[in-house]
């Protein structure tokens, strides 16, 4: 059985302090047996989030990470400076970074390569845009995402990533997928997983949702078989509103 995930990406939100003073909000709450619960805050918080996350059941991810151990790569951020802080994710390829930071397929895969390096958990984030799913080919998109994201992964590598599906025209719009439309494209994707891989391989993976998920309509994707948790952006910035998430889920 798979473990469902609730991950929170923060985005470009909350300083340190702010990040403590939501931690001491959530901590015991954001806690529910049987559910994962990760925040994923900006690099300046992680510090703060991994000290306070010490002793307790919330995991700490980062948003993004370098793939490169080291190097001339200004401003950037390695596997390794993550892992010596105890961040256990990390999320790869987010729609944001694909448009906005030119962030490839193959861009994708080299961090895939590079969070195991350094024993990071990836949560890879794959979708399409509103033409695309109107022009009928959200699973053809889905499917080169998730297929390069995976290349050169063991089955043993691949069974711990997590998928996040986003389709990106839902991601802070209020426009969310259908559950029944997310199960549809998470199942095909699973499927996909199959065929480069194997079954056992592909109901080890965590497959997410992403797109406007709130505590009102949590419960709905998450009584779907294929889909394992969700990936939250503007839900997860309030300690009341994480909370129900994660007891939602
Ligand atoms: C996201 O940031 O990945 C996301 C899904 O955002 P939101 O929940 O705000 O749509």
């Amino acid at each position: 059985m798979r473990t469902p995930i609730i991950a929170g990406n923060w985005k470009m939100f909350k300083t340190a302090a702010e990040a403590n003073a939501f931690f001491a909000e959530v901590k015991g709450k954001a806690e529910v047996e049987g559910v994962e619960s990760v925040i994923c805050g900006p690099f300046t918080t992680l510090p703060a989030l991994t000290e306070a996350a010490k002793g307790t059941a919330i995991a700490i991810g980062a948003q993004n990470v370098h793939f490169a151990d080291n190097g001339a790569y200004t401003g950037e951020i390695s596997g390794g400076m993550l892992q010596e802080l105890g961040v256990s994710y990390v999320i790869i390829g987010h729609s944001e970074r694909r448009a906005y930071f030119a962030e490839t397929d193959e861009i994708v895969n080299q961090k895939v390569h590079a969070a195991f390096r350094h024993e990071l958990k990836p949560i890879v984030c794959v979708g399409e845009q509103l033409e695309e799913r109107e022009a009928g080919k959200t699973k053809d998109i889905c499917t080169t995402q998730t297929t390069a994201a995976f290349a050169g992964l063991s089955a043993e590598q691949a069974a711990q990533v997590v998928i996040a599906y986003e389709p990106i025209w839902a991601i802070g719009t209020g426009k969310s997928s259908t559950a029944a439309d997310a199960e549809d494209v998470i199942a095909a994707i699973r499927e996909v997983v199959a065929g480069l891989y194997d079954q056992a391989t592909a109901d080890a993976v965590r497959i997410q949702y992403g797109g406007s998920v709130k505590p009102a309509n949590i419960a709905e994707y998450m009584s779907q078989p294929n889909i394992d948790g969700a990936l939250v952006g503007g839900a997860s910035l309030e300690p009341a509103s994480y909370i129900a998430l994660i007891e939602g889920a």
